[in-house]
């Protein structure tokens, strides 16, 4: 009997010895756990104050229905994230107010068990630290508010004065939930990456953006929930559109972007230079269109990997963004082929902005996977085609024939050089002109 028992300790120890957790830096695994452990001695404090009252469980209940509708709708777009993520949890705030803390430390647990087993299987301690932190969040933001509230008078918002202050009270006691949280999901983070910036994790606009969108939405739900609990039913249809709206708008932006350059995908890019050549046409003004191919890029995928590949490419387009004016238009072309439209240029002018293009991707050093500092970064070099509007061509299509036929070349000329169709040669004559090696 007692051999069964050490036995089943020792496999019980062998277990959570595998757990992933323990793969983290010491202090950051030990923060992890402490985090939780807060959280469940909360739980198990505020159980210990609570007197349960029906009426408070159907609410509770009911906002926890809400929120696993609004999972389940936005199921398949996978982890949540964004706005997504705002229609998770707008319910969390109206819960910390209306019920005692209990119910904030638990809702979170709710919303990640049912994110773990419908949307997507993370590790456990992660899915448990983030129940934890939202919880002791929340918790911390309901503790706030039954504090003070005594000050304020009662506990449903009046009209006036009593409105305004009960209004300002639960902003406070949302901005307290955001620093809790901010603060303890960025330790995490900043111990499991110390590279990550809190900048941009935190302080981005996108981040900050959602997360007034989020306490504003929020808010709003919990004076409606206070001033009657039967009305939080019409909240629900409000967030499905915010889904769907949300939705939309990232469909929109997939369908026009490269995911990944950022730049323009294909489609987009001719449907939009299309539309300039035409106007540029009508009005007489210049446009020139250059194509570029990266130099031997196969070579790069061969020897560092399709994953540098990637980097490099994001790498160029970046170049290409920083390097271009504010009108002229990027596209992802092709694998390693980009076009670029250049309103309002001319011949001369675009040779000149192509030139500089491909001075900037050659000056670009690329860090590669497991290189030491004093290894060798990927250097990259491009070949660029260039045609401007002329008389005989003045549709979108020439102007990329022509492009290409430069590109073309520039490849057979040596590579990393700028080649132009010339405009003085007889019509369907197509003379390079190389601009490579300092040469224009
Ligand atoms: P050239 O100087 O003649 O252009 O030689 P090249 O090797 O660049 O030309 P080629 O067209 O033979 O090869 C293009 C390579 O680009 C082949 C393909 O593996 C790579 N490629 C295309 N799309 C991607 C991509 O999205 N990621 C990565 N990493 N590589 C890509
Ligand atoms: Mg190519
Ligand atoms: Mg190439």
């Amino acid at each position: 009997m007692q051999t069964a028992v050490r036995q089943h300790a020792r496999s019980w120890r062998a277990a959570i010895r595998g757990w992933p957790v323990w793969e983290l830096p010491r202090w950051i695994s030990g923060f992890v756990l402490a985090v939780i452990a807060a959280d469940v001695a909360a739980i198990g404090v505020a159980a210990t104050f609570i007197t349960f009252r029906p009426g408070n469980v159907v609410l509770f209940l009911f906002m926890i229905a809400f929120g696993a509708v609004s999972i389940e709708l936005a199921r398949r777009q996978g982890e949540p994230a964004g706005y997504i993520q705002i229609t998770y949890s707008v319910w969390n705030l109206a819960i910390a107010i209306l019920l005692p803390p209990l119910y904030a430390l638990l809702a979170p647990i709710f919303s990640q068990v049912l994110i773990q087993w419908r949307v997507r299987r993370g590790l456990v301690y992660r899915r448990s630290f983030s129940a934890a932190a939202v919880g002791l969040s929340y918790g911390a933001a309901s503790v706030v508010f039954h504090a003070i509230l005594p000050g304020i008078g009662w506990r449903v918002p009046g009209l006036g004065t009593h409105a305004l202050a009960w209004v300002l009270l639960v902003v406070v006691c949302g901005v307290v939930q955001w620093a809790v949280n901010s603060a303890l999901v960025v330790t995490a983070v900043r111990g499991a990456e110390p590279t990550a910036s809190v900048r941009q994790m935190i302080f981005n606009r996108e981040g900050l953006f959602n997360d007034l969108a989020e306490l504003c939405t929020a808010v709003v739900f919990a004076f409606i929930a206070a001033s009657d609990a039967m009305l939080v039913t019409v909240t629900l249809p409000f967030v499905i559109l915010l889904q769907r709206s949300g939705r939309h708008a990232e469909l929109t932006h997939a369908s026009r972007i490269d995911a990944k350059t950022g730049l323009l995908n294909a489609v987009t890019w001719q449907r939009e230079a299309a539309v300039q050549v035409t106007r540029a046409v009508r009005t007489h003004t210049p446009l020139a269109v250059a194509m570029l191919d990266l130099d031997h890029f196969k070579v790069v995928n061969d020897t560092h990997g399709h994953l540098t590949g990637d980097l490099a490419l994001a790498a160029v387009a970046d170049a290409l963004r920083s390097g271009l004016r504010d009108y002229d238009v990027a596209g992802r072309f092709g694998g390693e082929e980009f076009a670029i439209l250049l309103p309002q240029t001319d011949h001369g002018e675009a040779i000149h902005i192509a030139e500089r293009l491909r001075e900037q991707v050659a000056a670009l050093t690329i860090p590669v996977r497991g290189d030491s500092a004093e290894g060798h970064p990927l250097r990259l070099t491009v070949s660029i085609g260039i045609a401007a509007l002329n008389g005989s061509r003045r549709d979108l299509d020439d102007l990329l024939a022509a492009a290409d036929h430069a590109l073309y070349q520039a490849k057979e000329s040596g590579r990393n050089m700028v080649c132009v169709v010339s405009d003085t040669s007889a019509a369907g004559h197509q003379a390079p002109r190389s601009a490579g090696e300092g040469e224009l």
